[in-house]
């Protein structure tokens, strides 16, 4: 019953279509499929079932640069765009398992907020060991009053002396197990009445998993990722007041600068996991036959792919078109924001589409499609809803009213 997945299939390559796509694009994208390549299906399905870090994947890509995609060259990194760690993300989505949504946590949260809004020295410090592939972050936000409504934060941090001393609850916090920083959100002082955001700090936590004041407990979350999520309890966790990141009370508007590219991360590896599904999609239906025809030959096979095709292709150019606004200092927040929202849900239809052409295989492990399936699916709920999303282009594109 077990069958290889061949994986990609060169029908469904569009490359050199890209919003601005040049002759290096085309390079790094060759570059990183060969990387991904190199570790198929079974190697993530091993990750995920024994909970492990793909730590010789992650040291392929920092030895090739690409953790480093964004970092720049006098802190170790290539110094290229964010058009360019989409074009990695979304190839490594392609390549299958949790390939390029793990660039969220460390090369965006990390990288791109403390490029951005690090002091000197903290520049120094993290940036080199990011791109090297020798620190991985996680990410300390929602607690639960607090998901969508991150306004609501409750974790308090107070000064005391040169330390602030932290006490609160995080939830769902992934990764935290093989981090060596934890990018964490906390209340500094009261909200102002003119400004809501006003008030919240981010810290920059050293190994949170072994940190006395920190105690995590796992939750069963049943999604196909090698990591853990957990409930993060601080108590009197005291960390150094040269551990801010940004501003202290200013910490949400460095949030919401990295929160736009976390989006448009989120969205390659939602256009890379649909062309996967994709891929195996048209390779299945063009292989299996049932009434001694291929199944790929019914348009009832057929058009549902098209379709899904069609609607990954136009997530695709809002993707690249919300990173080359970003790389081009331009206000990306609506570009960003609609191509998560239909990244996220192509993928989805792309996943599901997947599971239909598959039959009954579609609902094994042998096969990779129900896992893309999840995976898209959990991209309309993680890191932002795709309500919010909606909200924002209710309130920000068309005028309408605020409803919250
Ligand atoms: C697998 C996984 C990994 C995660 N990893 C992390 C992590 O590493 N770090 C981290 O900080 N968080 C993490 N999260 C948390 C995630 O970001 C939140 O679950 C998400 O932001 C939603 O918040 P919530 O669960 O509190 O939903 P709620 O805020 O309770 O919302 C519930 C529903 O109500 C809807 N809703 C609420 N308000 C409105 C409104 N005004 N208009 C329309 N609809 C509305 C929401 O869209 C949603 O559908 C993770 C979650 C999961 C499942």
């Amino acid at each position: 019953m077990t069958k290889t997945v061949t994986g990609i299939v060169d029908a469904c390559l569009v490359d050199g279509m890209d919003y601005g796509e040049t002759s290096e694009h085309q390079m790094i994208r060759d570059t990183v499929r060969e990387i991904a390549a190199d570790y198929d299906w079974g190697y993530w399905k091993d990750c995920i079932e024994n909970k492990t870090f793909p730590e010789e994947y992650w040291q392929d890509l920092a030895a090739d640069g690409w953790l480093g995609v964004t970092i720049p060259e006098e802190y170790g990194g290539v110094g290229m765009g964010m058009v360019e760690m989409s074009i990695v993300i979304e190839e490594l989505s392609r390549g299958g398992g949790q390939g390029g949504i793990i660039f969220v946590l460390t090369p965006v949260f990390g990288g791109i907020s403390i490029e951005r809004h690090g002091s000197p020295e903290q520049k120094e410090e993290f940036l080199p060991r990011i791109a090297s592939g020798d620190m991985k972050f996680s990410m300390g936000l929602t607690e639960a009053a607090a998901g969508t409504n991150t306004l609501n934060i409750d974790t308090t941090a107070e000064k005391d002396g040169d330390e602030f001393v932290i006490n609160g609850q995080k939830m769902w916090i992934s990764g935290v197990e093989n981090a060596d920083e934890m990018l964490l959100v906390t209340r500094t002082s009261e909200p102002k009445p003119e400004d809501p955001a006003y008030g919240v700090t981010l810290f920059l936590v050293p190994d949170p998993s072994e940190q006395d004041g920190i105690e995590l407990t796992p939750l069963d979350v049943e999604v196909p990722w090698f990591e853990t999520q957990y409930q993060v309890d601080m108590n009197n966790l005291r960390v150094p007041e040269d551990r801010i990141l940004g501003a202290e009370d200013g910490g949400l508007y460095l949030l919401w600068d990295t929160l736009n590219t976390e989006r448009i991360a989120g969205a390659a590896s939602g256009v890379g996991g649909g062309l996967r599904a994709i891929d195996l999609a048209v390779d299945y239906a063009n292989e299996r036959s049932v009434f001694d025809q291929k199944i790929g030959a019914h348009q009832a096979i057929q058009h549902p792919i098209a379709d899904a095709y069609a609607d990954l292709m136009c997530a695709r150019e809002m993707t690249y078109k919300a990173s080359w606004k970003w790389d081009n200092g331009e206000d990306c927040g609506m570009e960003a924001n609609v191509a998560k929202l239909r990244a996220s849900e192509a993928a989805t239809e792309a996943g599901d589409v997947a599971i239909q052409t598959h039959g009954g295989n579609g609902f094994t492990s042998d096969y990779e499609v129900y896992d893309i399936w999840q995976n898209s699916r959990l991209l309309e709920t993680v890191p932002v809803t795709n309500e919010m999303v909606r909200n924002y282009i209710g309130e920000h594109a068309l005028g309408m009213p605020k409803s919250y």
